[in-house]
């Protein structure tokens, strides 16, 4: 008898400790790493929204994604634009992005100054907002906190930034159309920024998420990261195609896509942070901001909801070249070794336009190594270079997209 009670009572404990097991990636954890960032919200300064008129040179920064400081004259002919970050201390990501228009028609010399940061993102400039030519001639400063270049202006505004300007609005009627193809859900909010503003996520499938494998894809956590974004976009537009692979992937997959995860500090003009003064991507630990609170809350109630889970995860970035952060021989996951295979995969694709690669340790609370403690899921952060060339960002993209697919059907 007393043999029986035991068997029970281990029968009991394991039963116990298997529904734990199980069960485990459908709670939300916190997780400790060796380098941290406090994450708790901080002040920033908000740029003040207005016309400037300097002589006869008018500046403007009220539009979604503007950032422009101040605008002095300097000398007969130079007129300044004063760039500063919404808190310190700052990655040197120094976002602007300004109407600038004349009286009359004139040439004038425009310099950039940067508070906080040497200069960075090549200046660009645009006629009607959609169409970006790079200005390529400039001169710098002694410490290169300031660039200058002779720019004609016009009674017809002119927009110059420092990537071409894709705000919420943009983004949002961007999702609308994608919405329009066979396997894209409607946006659907999934919660708010701490300005309130809706963060959207869609559903990339076959109709049912049951008895799928999720892949799940993040885009602008940091505001000017354009580049990445433009990434995102060629990819996911691979993804909505019709065809056999497309229809063999659904059967198996569904995507999930969070395109915009910081629209307060897209909104605002922000260089890296979200309207809390906080880096986004160090806060996957912690969940103290609301966006960071609201995606990883809905990947894990929906993931239990369909009794699914992501096995992979991709976080869309810019920096100063392109180069693909994956997880070294040493992690794991539940398609081991999958972006190793996949990159590779991409390089044989887009020869000679090869991208660097480069194992990244666990040490930092972001997107990529949550995927991995949460779900034991193969993570990538897919990094675009600031200046690399659109029809390079689409080729490297769209070869993505395919070779993914055409992987994890095999994998
Ligand atoms: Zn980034």
């Amino acid at each position: 008898m007393k043999n029986l009670q035991t068997h029970i009572f281990f029968l009991l404990i394991i039963t116990l400790l298997l529904q734990a097991c199980g069960s485990d990636k459908y709670v939300r954890r916190e997780f400790t790493y060796t380098k941290t960032v406090d994450t708790h919200s901080k002040k920033i300064d908000f740029q003040t929204k207005k016309l400037y008129k300097v002589g006869h040179i008018f500046a403007d920064n009220r539009f979604d994604g503007a950032r422009l400081n101040d605008f002095t004259q300097i000398n007969d002919s130079t007129y300044q634009v004063l760039i500063t970050p919404e808190n310190t201390p700052i990655n040197p990501s120094p976002w602007y992005a300004f109407k600038i228009w004349s009286e009359r028609p004139d040439t004038i010399y425009l310099q950039l100054k940067y508070k906080h940061a040497k200069h960075r993102y090549f200046p660009k400039v645009s006629q009607n907002r959609k169409d970006w030519q790079k200005i390529k001639s400039f001169t710098y400063n002694n410490d290169s906190t300031a660039i200058s270049f002779k720019l004609p202006v016009k009674k017809e505004a002119q927009w110059i930034a420092g990537q071409p300007i894709i705000n919420s609005t943009d983004t949002k009627i961007w999702l609308d159309s994608l919405a329009s193809n066979l396997w894209v859900s409607q946006p659907k909010v999934i919660g708010k920024s701490a300005k309130g503003r809706p963060l959207y996520m869609l559903k990339i499938g076959a109709g049912d998420t049951k008895n799928k494998k999720i892949v799940v894809l993040l885009s602008r956590q940091h505001p000017p990261e354009v580049t990445g974004f433009m990434a995102l976009k060629y990819f996911v537009n691979e993804l909505a195609q019709n065809d056999t692979l497309t229809r063999a992937f659904y059967q198996k997959y569904e995507v999930w896509l969070f395109p915009l995860l910081n629209p307060d500090g897209v909104d605002l003009g922000h260089w890296r942070h979200n309207a809390a003064g906080i880096d986004l991507n160090r806060d996957w630990a912690n969940y103290r901001q609301p966006e960071i609170d609201a995606v990883t809350n809905f990947i894990v109630s929906e993931s239990k909801k369909h009794h699914v889970k992501p096995v992979l995860g991709v976080d869309f970035h810019s920096t100063f070249k392109d180069v693909y952060y994956i997880f070294d021989d040493s992690f794991h996951s539940v398609l081991p070794g999958f972006c190793e295979v996949w990159t590779a995969g991409i390089d044989r694709t887009v020869a000679p336009f090869k991208t660097r690669k480069s194992p990244y340790g666990m040490a930092q609370p972001i997107s990529k190594n949550w995927f991995y403690k949460q779900f034991k899921a193969e993570a990538m952060t897919y990094e675009v270079g600031d200046e690399t060339p659109v029809n390079i960002i689409k080729l490297k993209a769209k070869a993505a997209a395919v070779t993914m697919m055409d992987l994890l059907l095999r994998y």
